[in-house]
């Protein structure tokens, strides 16, 4: 066994003990304040950027955008690599500089991401995932298919531990090149964004036992058309370069992973939050207070499950897509993506796919399917204007667009805005 592996397993069983450990809030709060301590004096302090921070408090830190992530990148990872590097090495196609593995998120070109992490550090995420997705494993055998942006190598790679056979099926090529020869793999489990679930549903003989979304927002239509098909729930995986940020339960209710992050969150909207985070497992390249820009609909009932960790009730979408439109006396109104998707959604039965954009400060785009009756499209617009009113944008232009198209080389958004106010 190599050492990257035994990292996983070491991984696996400490996040298995460690859900046997914490069953209630108190056991979270106190386990999670110990190894927050021991971050924030002896791990983060080995960076430029928070020498002599020694025993900060985590609210001493200055909050972590993307922008300053990346223009003091050099100073938050411990090797001291340049973002320059990191950026040259992906733009050359390489995976690594130096001993370190090396990514970007897939978000917005010029605005993209790009992370730093040691190869233990990617075995001990695979060690967590597999123990809070495949409970029974290694007792079990398991063949894992997996159509994740950036995870080709690393899986690849895991797929020597005997009890567990994982494949890689390459987004970018669209589900259509690896189709066949997924079917052939005949995975029990597979990970995969929502769309790559729907478009796999349809597919006869193709019946996995545990299914995981990832990587993009998991739609409740996604999840009620997959878990029809499938005859199985469906589990999200909260996941973003950040690292692993949640795992859907056996119920379907996807608990946050406190047990390796400290979430904080920022009130964005009415009921949505958009959270701070600090990673405190990974060493490499620091992540503290780190600002990410997704919506969280949070909920303080207790799940079925018992566990203890936040649960969600929805990932909604990301900030950068909250509408900015026009109002009253040319006031700016917001309005954050589960809105429009509910109107229009709720507006009739037989939608079950859309788009929508905004693509000015008054003017909204709707795309629903060619297929759908004559009247369906005038209903679900009527039901976008009269959301749009009632929320103080009345004066709104409303596009139709018939026809959908699903990117398979990047991430789908239903709903985005493709309009910024100029400054
Ligand atoms: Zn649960």
């Amino acid at each position: 066994m190599n050492l990257a592996i035994a990292h996983a397993l070491a991984a696996f069983w400490r996040t298995k003990r460690l859900a046997r450990r914490l069953r209630t809030r108190g056991d979270v709060d106190l386990w999670r304040a110990a190894r927050l301590r021991h971050f924030l004096r002896k791990v983060i302090t080995r960076t430029p950027f928070y020498a002599g921070m020694s025993g900060a408090r985590l609210d001493d830190l200055p909050i972590m955008d993307k922008q300053t992530l990346l223009a003091n990148f050099d100073k938050l990872n411990v090797k001291g690599v340049p973002y320059a590097a990191v950026r040259a090495a992906l733009d050359r196609g390489e995976e690594r500089v130096g001993k370190l593995f090396i990514g970007q998120s897939t978000g917005t070109s010029g605005n993209r991401g790009v992370y730093v992490i040691s190869e233990a550090e990617r075995f001990t995420w695979l060690g967590v995932m597999l123990a809070k997705t495949l409970p029974d494993f290694p007792l079990a055998r398991h063949r894992v298919a997996l159509a994740l942006p950036g995870y080709s190598r690393l899986y690849a790679s895991a797929a020597e531990t005997g009890r567990l056979a994982v494949r890689f099926f390459d987004l970018s090529l669209g589900v259509d090149a690896w189709r066949h020869e997924l079917r052939a793999f005949a995975p029990d489990t597979i990970v995969a964004p929502p769309k790559v679930l729907r478009a796999l549903a349809e597919m006869p003989g193709f019946r996995p036992a545990n299914v995981f979304s990832g990587a993009e927002v998991l739609d409740p239509l996604d999840r009620a058309m997959v878990e029809d098909r499938l005859g199985v729930r469906v589990r999200e995986i909260y996941m973003a370069t950040e690292g692993l940020l949640g795992v859907g339960c056996a119920h379907g209710v996807l608990h946050l992973a406190e047990d390796a992050v400290v979430f904080e969150f920022e009130p964005v909207g009415e009921n949505l939050v958009s959270p701070l985070l600090t990673d405190f497992t990974r060493s490499t390249q620091i992540m503290a207070r780190y600002r990410m820009n997704d919506l969280l609909r949070l909920s303080d009932a207790p799940c079925a499950c018992g566990s203890p960790l936040q649960r969600v009730d929805a990932v909604e979408g990301r900030q950068d897509d909250v509408f900015q439109l026009v109002g009253h006396e040319g006031k700016s109104v917001m309005v954050t993506p589960d809105v429009v998707r509910n109107a229009v959604v709720d507006a009739d039965r037989r939608i079950q796919d859309f788009r929508i954009v905004q693509t000015g400060p008054d003017c909204v785009v709707l795309s629903l399917a060619q297929d759908l009756a004559p009247d369906v499209p005038a209903k679900a617009a009527a039901a976008l204007r009269a959301a749009l009113e009632k929320i103080g944008a009345p004066g709104v232009a409303i596009e139709f667009k018939s026809g959908l198209e699903t990117p398979f080389d990047r991430k789908l958004r239903r709903v985005r805005r493709e309009w910024w106010s100029p400054r």
